[in-house]
């Protein structure tokens, strides 16, 4: 039985629900990443429940346009995108969400400014 966990972006707009036991995240140093400071937790598509504001999040793409970044229109927090490495799955930014410890958290680095080299690497690791 995982933990559900509460989170949302700055102005609250955006609110959701998070089913995982979060020991663990990726700090990504691509060129998006690294400015948005974002702690991402991997997650299935199942876990993630967005309660409100699915209308107010806004889509940011570049690159090879797999990756969706989605952010509050109105208050410009990050809380979750679909990554590059597997579309069909969520990330989401442990940094929006409510009371928990981050630094319990165990954070590994995804070198996405290599992104071909670091997703062969991680893939081979599965
Ligand atoms: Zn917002």
């Amino acid at each position: 039985m995982k933990s559900i966990h509460q989170g949302s972006c700055h102005c609250g707009k955006v609110r959701f629900e998070l089913q995982a036991d979060i020991n663990q995240a990726t700090e990504c140093n691509c060129s998006l990443c690294l400015r948005v400071g974002a702690l991402w937790h991997g997650t299935p598509d199942s876990k993630l429940r967005i309660l409100s504001g699915e209308e107010e999040l806004e889509v940011y793409q570049f690159h090879t346009m797999t990756a969706m970044h989605y952010f509050c229109r109105h208050c410009g927090v990050h809380p979750f995108s679909r990554p590059r490495i597997d579309p069909r799955i969520w990330v989401v930014n442990l940094r929006c969400v409510h009371e928990i410890d981050l630094s319990s958290v165990r954070v590994s680095l995804f070198d996405g400014r290599n992104w071909e080299s670091a997703a062969k690497a991680l893939l081979e690791t599965r």
